[in-house]
């Protein structure tokens, strides 16, 4: 049977209804015959052609007749979908996962228990509530507020005292949006627990290896000339774990940074700076360029700032063969600004390329260490460039060379001081 199919006299019906009341509103109207017949096809074409005339049709259509074998079927059908969705529903409330669903407007329209203890959320107080509203005063809130692009790391969990929380708000059915709060606080812990760690060993062996260096530079190698060579490469090698625990040290203070210093950054003078360390670093081997195309200075840490884009040149310098070329710029955009180094050295290739900024990953650790390197650099300059809410872009074709493009926000990027102002 077809169930769309009308009951064939309710048309007609209809019809003639809607003839007889044009008819008798016609001539009210006007009395003639002329207007009733105008009213009536009137009421006709409205009945056949408009939407109302559609939707007075839906109505007209009769429901269904279901027999009882579909009737035992659609309700055992109703009852296994209602116990899924409570199944669902009780599966996601026990999540140790705070789960919460939000409107459009980003009030709440559920939440499970985790958002109760990590959120601090409250019900029944906090259904149909702003989300931003109950979470004020915590970083979640500033993150909604600035539209929650990216996942938030290592958050403190409003609701519960040292711990914290990784969250992400995803889209979800047309226009609500989950948001999804992980309890990260043991993995936090164990962080700390390896920062501090790599502080403190660091730490402890800085003041060993001060002493040593102390006494290697002492001793004079013409004093003891069959040991010339070992003594040049004790005091190499001393340097270089120097050098190591320097910047393993500065490694963790960033890492437990969480701003930096608000302090102009006279660019000129910082560029002219990195060109000269370059060439001593050089000792002419590479044709150093500087095109800075901009006066504008940054914003941030003077001293973070010329460790890290020293850091890509010094690296530019190492990895680029004698007779290559180095560009330093330093160039407005629309969004900001970009400081960026191009070298014509070895390059590097693409797999490697995700990997760069991880603590001591090197390509080829032999060119690493002869050329002074720690393998920790890139990592300083990234740390260095979050916290000036800087991006760092790595271009590079192996046996071409290579481009490091540190992108900086309008936000960080100032016009040149006036002379009363410096
Ligand atoms: P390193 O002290 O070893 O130079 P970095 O963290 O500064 O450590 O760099 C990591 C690795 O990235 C380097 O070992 C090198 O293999 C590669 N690298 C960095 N800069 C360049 C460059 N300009 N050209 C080619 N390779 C580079």
């Amino acid at each position: 049977m077809n169930r769309s199919a009308p009951y064939p006299w309710k048309l007609p019906a209809a019809l003639a209804v809607a003839l007889l009341a044009g008819a008798v509103l016609g001539w009210l109207a006007g009395g003639h015959v002329t207007a009733a017949i105008a009213v009536v096809a009137l009421a006709e074409i409205v009945l056949l052609l408009t939407p109302f005339g559609h939707t007075a049709r839906l109505m007209m259509r009769a429901p269904a007749p279901i027999n009882p074998i579909q009737h035992d079927r659609f309700m055992t059908r109703s009852r296994r979908l209602a116990s899924n969705l409570r199944d669902l529903r009780n599966a996601a409330s026990q999540l140790p996962d705070a789960v919460v669903l939000i409107d459009q407007k980003q009030n709440i329209r559920w939440f499970n228990h985790s958002a109760e203890n990590l959120l601090g959320l409250q019900r029944p107080r906090d259904r149909g509530a702003p989300l931003q509203q109950r979470l004020a005063g915590s970083a979640l809130s500033d993150w909604l507020r600035e539209g929650a692009v990216e996942p938030l790391n290592d958050a403190a969990a409003p609701g519960q005292a040292n711990s914290h929380i990784n969250v992400s708000l995803l889209p979800f059915g047309e226009h609500e949006q989950l948001l999804l709060a992980r309890d990260i606080s043991h993995l936090s812990r164990l962080e700390q627990v390896r920062r501090d760690f790599v502080a403190n060993v660091s730490h402890e062996l800085r003041t060993p290896l001060t002493v040593i260096h102390g006494y290697l530079e002492l001793i004079d190698p013409e004093d003891v000339p069959e040991l010339a060579a070992v003594i040049s490469e004790m005091r190499a090698q001393s340097k270089r774990m120097g050098q190591i625990v320097e910047d393993l040290l500065t490694l963790s203070r960033l890492e437990t940074q969480h701003a930096v210093a608000d302090e102009r950054v006279p660019m000129s003078g910082l560029l002219a700076t990195i060109r000269k360390e370059a060439e001593a670093l050089s000792q002419g081997r590479h044709t150093i360029r500087l095109d800075a195309s901009t006066d504008a200075d940054l914003l941030g840490s003077a001293k973070d700032l010329h460790s890290a884009l020293s850091n890509l040149v010094s690296n530019a310098v190492r990895y680029t063969p004698a007779g290559g070329s180095i560009t330093i710029r330093w160039k407005r955009t629309p969004d900001g600004a970009v400081y960026s180094v191009s070298d014509t050295g070895f390059g590097i290739p693409a797999s490697h390329l995700a990997r760069l900024t991880e603590r001591f990953y090197r390509i080829s650790s032999s060119r690493s260490r002869d050329s002074g390197g720690t393998g920790l650099g890139l990592s300083i300059v990234k740390h260095v460039l979050n916290l000036h809410q800087a991006q760092l872009q790595i271009e590079s074709t192996p046996g071409a060379g290579s481009t490091f493009s540190c992108h900086f926000t309008a936000a960080r990027v100032l016009a040149p001081a006036t002379s009363d102002e410096s």
